[in-house]
């Protein structure tokens, strides 16, 4: 077999902020590091970030601090975020990003020439670090500048299809199985790759494409949940997808693209068809208190925000996409199917083109709408995915020795719910994290595992059987049948027979990506690149439906029409999935990890 080989301390799988962050902290840290990519370096999903990076730096308002953002944190995730996790992000993020500026990212400033911070959903005070609504685009031109400089060595346009393990050997570990590398193929000669190292990280993102609408590009798979599964690592919190509730929803081409929440954190309302602004028929009594409860208490907020509460429409994620989701099944929906988003009503054209330049320019060109002087229709999207690798928050270390996880692939951070902005800190927080104890693990080995012939056969084999079947079945067709059924029966809203009937379609499907079979040769082929991201998305899916079945109570990301309220049993309980020999998931119940005497008391305070 031709095979390309590489060796590395430390491998580093995505490009994106989790993936650069890792990869540059591995670096300094002496590690030999690569990053691989399955798309251009700098085309990953956190360039698409608009609104911003969440760290309550306190430069619009002193009394923000870690407390305040890790209450808002683990609020808005309804308690189920991994206490520790959201503890050392909300203490880092700050640190994170005045080291993003020392390398040379410029961000929006406040009248005193400090970072500008804007509000957005679930956060108390104005948090998010950004510029203009092109936030990721600077983050990765910052972190992509500093990986070309330190050296790292960039395979793009190259995809992992499996990890590899073994006695991972040295340090005295003995015989311990763990990481030994990874496999994969470039996808413009179809030829295949292999790394040897003792530590991979997985920064792959998310699995939005098992969704019919989503605001995620083609490369959101789930390939490094699926990977992590297959090498013998477990996922947590799975059951928890979360809906943006603005995505656009018209023309069908462009359906699902994320308009993003800067436009209600920056005076934008949510108005029915009969121009009622109905955010306020949906305020939960969780947030009851610190939300308004008239218009004009709402209005005065974006001005006084000490002496008036937050409008409706700055609701966590999970409670406005409900909400627009509830207005449009009674009928009051737009001649599209969504609701409408007013800002041009609210603020003057030159503000809107300041402060919300691309979402000026994507309604303009997608839509014919010019958001100046008209609404927005918009939608809820598939956006995130709360759960993902289970990982020592402290290390982002997997249950495999040798592997690692960080970004949206890692999961616990954000537990039922991630509030908006959270995501990019979350990147650098525990890329970096999770780059430093990938290093210090591989350094520590003394000797190499050899890749083992038979697993290296054994994935090539497994990649190119799609090749050997004809008159099999067409990857496009399955992947529109599972995106079809997850937004059909494992949506917003979830019933038990209809997740029941979920889990026996894609156990159909299942079947058919056994049988899949592709044509043509391995030079740049999408049909055969899309025939090895399918079980990725399978399993992904499986574990999702699996886990919104087993959790009978509504919470964050995850609402029963059959459990609508939370439970005080569930409140206590994650839900962790591991492979079964078949290739299945198997779910098991876990104890959520106490949260300590001195970080429980910061609700007591604000209660
Ligand atoms: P990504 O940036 O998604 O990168 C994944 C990388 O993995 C890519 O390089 C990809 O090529 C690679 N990869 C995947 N599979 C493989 C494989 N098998 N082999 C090799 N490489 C692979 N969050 C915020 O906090 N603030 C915001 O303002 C914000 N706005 C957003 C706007 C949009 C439109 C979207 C879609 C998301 C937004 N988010 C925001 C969420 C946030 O951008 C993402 O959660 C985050 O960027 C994920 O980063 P990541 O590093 O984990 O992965």
């Amino acid at each position: 077999m031709e095979l390309e080989r590489h060796e590395y301390d430390v491998v580093v799988v995505g490009a994106g902020g989790a993936g650069l962050r890792a990869a540059i902290e591995a670096q300094e840290s002496g590690a030999r590091t690569a990053v691989v990519c399955k798309s251009l370096l700098g085309k990953a999903h956190t360039v698409m970030a608009e609104g911003g990076i969440a760290a309550s730096m306190a430069n619009l308002y002193p009394e923000d601090n870690w407390r305040v953002h890790f209450r808002d944190t683990m609020r808005g995730g309804k308690m189920l975020n991994h206490w520790r996790m959201a503890q050392l992000h909300a203490q880092e993020a700050p640190d994170r990003v005045r080291e993003l500026e020392d390398w040379g990212a410029l961000f929006d400033r406040t009248p005193d020439g400090l970072i500008s911070q804007r509000d957005f959903g679930g956060h108390r005070f104005a948090r998010l670090a950004h510029v203009g609504d092109r936030t990721g685009l600077e983050l990765i031109r910052t972190l992509q500048q500093r990986t070309v400089a330190l050296g790292i060595d960039v395979y793009m346009e190259c995809t992992v299809t499996r990890l590899l393990t073994g006695p991972a050997g040295g340090g005295g570990a003995g015989g311990e199985q763990g990481i030994t590398g990874a496999f994969g193929y470039w996808r413009e000669s179809g030829r295949f790759v292999a790394w040897q190292a003792p530590s991979v990280v997985l920064a792959t993102g998310g699995i939005g494409k098992s969704y019919k609408v989503t605001s995620n590009s083609w490369e959101y798979t789930g390939d490094g949940h699926s990977l992590a599964l297959q090498a013998g690592a477990t996922l947590v919190n799975m059951e928890f997808v979360q809906f943006h509730p603005t995505g656009m929803v018209w023309p069908p081409s462009v359906r699902g693209i994320l308009v993003t929440e800067s436009v209600r954190g920056d005076g934008g309302i949510l108005k029915n068809s009969a121009g009622n602004r109905f955010m306020f028929d949906y305020i939960p009594d969780f947030f009851r208190k610190e939300t308004a409860e008239t218009e004009d208490e709402a209005d005065r907020w974006y001005e006084d925000k000490k002496n008036n509460r937050r409008p409706p429409e700055l609701l966590p994620r999970d409670e406005v996409a409900r909400a627009i989701n509830s207005e449009v099944k009674a009928g009051r929906g737009t001649p599209h199917g969504g609701v409408f988003l007013d800002i041009a009503s609210r603020r003057t054209p030159e503000y809107i083109r300041k402060r919300l330049p691309s979402m000026y320019h994507q309604f303009k060109e997608l839509a014919e709408v010019d958001i100046t002087a008209e609404a927005m229709e918009v939608g809820p999207t598939c956006h995130y995915v709360m759960g993902g690798v289970e990982v020592d928050p402290d290390t982002e270390a997997a249950r495999v020795p040798g592997l690692f996880a960080a970004g949206e692939v890692a999961g616990g951070m954000h537990g039922s719910n991630r509030l908006g902005g959270n995501s990019l800190s979350d990147l650098l927080v525990f890329g970096r994290r999770a780059g430093l104890a990938a290093a210090e693990h591989a350094l520590r080995r003394i000797g190499r595992t050899e890749l083992a012939d038979d697993a290296l056969a054994d994935a090539a084999r497994a990649a190119l059987a799609p090749f050997e079947r004809e008159g099999g079945e067409n990857p496009y067709t399955v992947q529109q049948d599972l995106q079809q059924t997850m937004h059909d029966l494992v949506g917003i809203i979830r019933t038990a027979p209809e997740m029941e009937q979920a889990l026996e379609r894609i156990a159909a499907l299942k079947v058919r990506v056994a049988n899949l079979s592709v044509e043509g040769h391995r030079q740049y082929n999408p049909g055969w690149h899309l025939a090895l991201d399918l079980p990725h998305m399978l399993i992904v899916s499986e574990a999702i439906a699996r886990a919104a079945l087993e959790r009978q109570e509504s919470r964050g990301g995850h609402t029963r029409d059959d459990f609508p309220a939370t439970d005080s049993e569930w409140a206590r309980t994650n839900l962790v999935c591991s492979r079964t020999a078949d290739g299945g998931v198997a779910l098991t119940r876990q104890p959520l990890p106490q949260m300590p005497a001195e970080l429980a008391e910061i609700f007591e305070e604000s209660a």
